[in-house]
């Protein structure tokens, strides 16, 4: 089994002040992969404190030296990804072809796309007699979910040290491990001690602590709207800058007469990637009524032929959901669904046939399904798609955006009038057709999946202070 017992603060291993640890389990087999030690509100002080002896050198390097070494960190992530890759399968059950891929990957994209950010961003701007100039924010606070690990901790970590920030991270309690192979990345690659620290732990102990520290000037938070709310309300005293990315309920548009194979399998292949645990993942599917029996037939001959397998194994097929509390969470909505009138297209309640351990979900299809109704209204967080009929494309986009949520959209069909529904949806990425997102292009939430934006410049700004200068002063 796998221990992470210590923190990482002002350069060194630590142990905790406190002594409670949590089991983590593999979803595939229910047993403990990893024991991670729960952190302390004294060790998030001690963290806080080393950052703040970091900051007043860190903050004043060049833009030339973070560039530097943020490519000494691309350079030993990548020596470490089949160690990264290994500890997400196995802690959260993704499959390893996709953990070796996209999930660490993603943690790549993240380095490079912040290198060439930092390489463009002008750090002194005029406006009329005046200087704006960007400085880093100070002590900040990063608190990550399990589901994409690597992508989110390097779409916060890269960004704020290349805005001269210092860091306290504090990963997902699911997912220790990948985040215990980060913080050697970074030790490896020189970074000075206190400029990043890593205190493992949960939501209500490190989470509620850091949003409440003094000595915090800012929270960047991925996680549930719940959860997010928390940290904004525990952060209010101190008057921190809050940044947060929260969750979804995407919905995915077919325009009338567009032909559904050209439509359907993309989306649905981005609706199971994960087993369907992806924040912007298309949940919800709007068809006209017109082609909706042939839709619902489609999707689920599309669902059914879904493989659910060991996450060990290669393959494409899908592995279990994170844990038991998502696992019931979701046979939960699934059942709310049918007692509200859903109709199951495939799949359904209960494991996958055959299997009788681990935390899969069949992949299922909820028909007739009307926006009102728990499945629609509610983030799964499985490879559970609700399919919702529509009478014209103004019913669609007012569909698609009755939601509390805001994350992403998808729109299928004619190129032209996709554009023009895809400004009309209230959310941060809308998807016309095919394409991913660039880790360039800004990604973040309207209304309740978020405030404000991560990647390339945008996350880059976001972990910076903007500083009018006034008066008599030389270029
Ligand atoms: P979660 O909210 O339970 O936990 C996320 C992180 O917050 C964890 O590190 C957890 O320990 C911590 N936490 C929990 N309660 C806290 C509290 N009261 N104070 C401080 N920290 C607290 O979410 P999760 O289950 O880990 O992740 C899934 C959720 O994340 C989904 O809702 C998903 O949509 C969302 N998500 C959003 C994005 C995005 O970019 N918008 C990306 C990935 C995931």
């Amino acid at each position: 089994m796998n221990k992470y017992l210590q923190h990482y603060i002002g350069g060194h291993w630590v142990d905790s002040d406190g002594s409670e640890t949590k089991a983590v389990i593999n979803p595939a087999t229910e047993e403990a992969v990893s024991e991670v030690i729960l952190g302390t509100s004294s060790d998030v002080d001690k963290a806080v404190q080393a950052a703040q002896k970091a900051f007043p050198s860190f903050s004043e390097t060049t833009k030339e030296e973070r560039l530097a070494l943020l490519k000494r960190i691309q350079e030993e992530y990548a020596k470490r990804v089949p160690d990264i890759a290994k500890a997400i399968s196995e802690e959260m059950g993704c499959p390893i072809d996709v953990a070796s891929t996209a999930q660490s990957g993603s943690g790549l994209g993240h380095i490079a796309s912040t290198i060439n950010a930092l390489e463009n961003f002008e750090m002194v701007e005029s406006t009329g007699d005046n200087r704006v100039i960007f400085e880093a924010t100070g002590v900040v606070a990063l608190i990550t979910p399990w589901n994409w690990p690597m992508n989110q901790i390097v779409a916060k970590v890269a960004p704020a040290l290349a805005a001269g920030n210092c860091v306290i991270l504090k990963p997902s309690e699911q997912t220790p491990g990948s985040a215990q192979i980060f913080a050697e990345v970074l030790d490896a690659a020189g970074v000075p001690a206190g400029v990043f620290n890593l205190v493992q732990g949960d939501g209500p102990g490190v989470g509620t602590a850091l949003s409440k520290h003094p000595g915090v000037d800012m929270i960047s938070f991925t996680g549930s709207t719940r959860a997010g709310i928390q940290v904004a309300k525990n952060a209010a005293d101190t008057v921190k800058r809050v940044h947060q990315e929260l969750g979804g309920k995407s919905p995915f548009i077919v325009l009338p007469g567009t032909p559904l194979e050209m439509a359907l399998p993309a989306g649905a292949g981005g609706m199971l990637l994960n087993s369907g645990q992806s924040c912007v993942a298309p949940t919800r599917f709007l068809i006209h009524k017109d082609q909706y029996d042939d839709a619902v037939k489609m999707l689920a001959g599309i669902f059914s032929s879904k493989a659910v397998a060991d996450p060990a194994t290669s393959g494409d097929h899908i592995g279990p959901v994170v844990n038991k509390a998502q696992y019931d969470k979701i046979q939960g909505l699934i059942e709310k669904g049918i007692e509200e009138g859903a109709t199951v297209a495939t799949g359904g309640l209960g494991r996958p046939e055959g299997m009788d351990k681990g935390y899969y979900v069949q992949p299922t299809i909820l028909a007739n399904v009307s926006n009102d109704m728990t499945p629609a209204r509610e983030e799964i967080f499985g490879p559970v798609l609700v399919v919702i009929p529509y009478d014209d494309v103004d019913q669609a986009i007012e569909i698609a955006n009755d939601t509390p949520y805001g994350l992403g959209a998808y729109v299928a069909g004619d190129p032209a009038l996709g554009a023009k529904v895809a400004r009309k949806i209230r959310a941060g990425s809308v998807f016309v057709n095919s394409g991913g997102l660039d880790f360039a292009s800004p990604f973040g939430g309207y209304k309740q999946s978020g405030n404000g934006r991560e990647f390339g410049k945008f996350g880059l700004e976001e972990f910076m202070e903007k500083k009018s200068l006034i008066g008599d002063i030389p270029a």
